[in-house]
């Protein structure tokens, strides 16, 4: 985690939104909303603040939360979770993440994950000493092909890390090749832990499916979300995870650790986001859809071959179409030829994948419209 010199490296993210804070360029690189969420949301943590909510909240989170992530599961999923001993609530799905993989992988164990991975991925499994495996997705479609991942299990396998919607592509896993995945679980008995962030940000009706509601998923799967995608809340770090109470408690025990507790304002909060009503969760998607196309519109007409999102806060292009073979040179040269910010696919990717998609740049979508009409007429003049 330490460059040549000795020093942190930074994230993508962070070099990217640097860069686009120096040079005025608009930052599609990032993902995090440019206009807030939900009303009731923010006014619940203001509320909760004027109420003195400020010392540390119960371990494994507010009870309030808990129970609101209890409700949500069962409402949207049909997912039955006690709320006491199955749900944890953790510093974003960041922390969540590091302590499933904290706590499960061993020195020199096994995680598989597709490729590109988010990037927090490999951090983590290189943290918990473990060995990182991918399977590769191909532009532009992004699927996995099914018998090359459940070639990719075996009894080696400690933890299969699936991200559904996937950051960086936007695909969405449907049903058929999940059920692959549980089944060779099963067969390895590996754990599944599932990251679904931007469960509700499905586009065109699309329908997101948890893993953990697949026919013998549940007693081995670790279900990661976080509200600061679905209320627009990023900053405000709270995540959870759901699975069975054996699974949770170890995860606990390192969380503990960690962080011990996160939040205890914004937890009252974010239970109130989970609670309104359907068309609120409607709204929220249906704005990142228009946002989305919008996008797609200016990177098409700059002449830039896309991804076709399902899901998610970002879409890929390829800069090879206009001359621009390699996407980290693009994206550092990009403020002074168009004054916009994406990220490089490569960054998400290691190896022969990273050459593979070496020329992928991917923007975000998830900002207000006059933001993403303004980047399409500067990405025009890429021209
Ligand atoms: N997983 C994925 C796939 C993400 O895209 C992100 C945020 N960009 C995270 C996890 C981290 O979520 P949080 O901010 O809640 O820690
Ligand atoms: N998850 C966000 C992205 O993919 C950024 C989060 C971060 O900066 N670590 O852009």
């Amino acid at each position: 985690l330490l460059t040549d010199d000795g020093v942190p490296g930074t994230t993508i993210f962070a070099e990217m939104s640097a860069l686009a804070n120096a040079t005025g360029a608009i930052n599609l690189g990032q993902g995090f909303p440019d206009t807030d969420g939900p009303r009731e949301v923010l006014l619940a943590a203001q509320e909760a603040i004027a109420a003195g909510l400020n010392q540390y909240p119960p371990g494994r989170g507010t009870a309030v939360l808990r129970e609101a992530i209890a409700r949500h599961q069962r409402r949207w999923y049909g997912l039955e979770v006690d709320p006491d001993t199955e749900v944890l609530v953790t510093a974003g799905a960041t922390e969540a993440l590091a302590a499933v993989l904290l706590a499960f992988v061993d020195e020199g164990e096994e995680v598989l994950t597709l490729e590109p991975a988010y990037d927090a991925y490999g951090a983590i499994i290189a943290l918990a000493g473990g060995v990182h495996r991918t399977v590769p997705v191909d532009w532009p479609a992004f699927r996995p092909d099914a018998d090359r991942l459940r070639d990719a299990i075996t009894d080696r396998t400690r933890v299969i890390l699936l991200n559904t919607p996937h950051n960086p592509t936007g695909a969405v896993l449907d049903e058929a090749l999940l059920r692959v995945v549980v089944e060779a679980a099963e067969r390895h008995d590996a754990l599944i832990v599932t990251d679904e962030v931007y469960e509700h940000l499905v586009l065109d009706g699309a329908r997101h499916v948890p893993v953990a509601t697949l026919p013998g998923a549940r007693d081995r799967t670790i279900t990661i979300s976080s509200g600061g995608k679905t209320f627009s809340t990023t900053g405000w770090k709270i995540g959870w995870l759901t699975g069975p109470a054996e699974l949770v408690s170890s995860a606990l025990a390192v969380k503990q650790f960690l962080t011990y507790v996160n939040g205890a304002p914004f937890q009252p909060a974010i239970a109130v986001g989970l609670d309104l009503p359907d068309a609120v969760f409607a709204g929220i998607a249906a704005d990142l859809q228009a946002g989305r196309d919008l996008l797609l519109g200016g990177l098409e007409a700059a002449g830039l071959p896309v991804s076709s999102p399902a899901a998610g806060y970002f879409v890929i292009a390829d800069g090879a179409a206009l001359g621009f073979p390699d996407g980290a040179d693009l994206c550092r040269r990009l403020p002074e030829l168009a004054g916009v910010v994406g990220v490089p696919v490569s960054a998400f990717c290691r190896g022969e994948q990273a050459e593979r998609m070496r020329s992928l740049v991917r923007f975000a979508y998830c900002k207000s419209p006059a933001v993403l009409q303004e980047a399409s007429t500067r990405l025009a003049t890429l021209r």
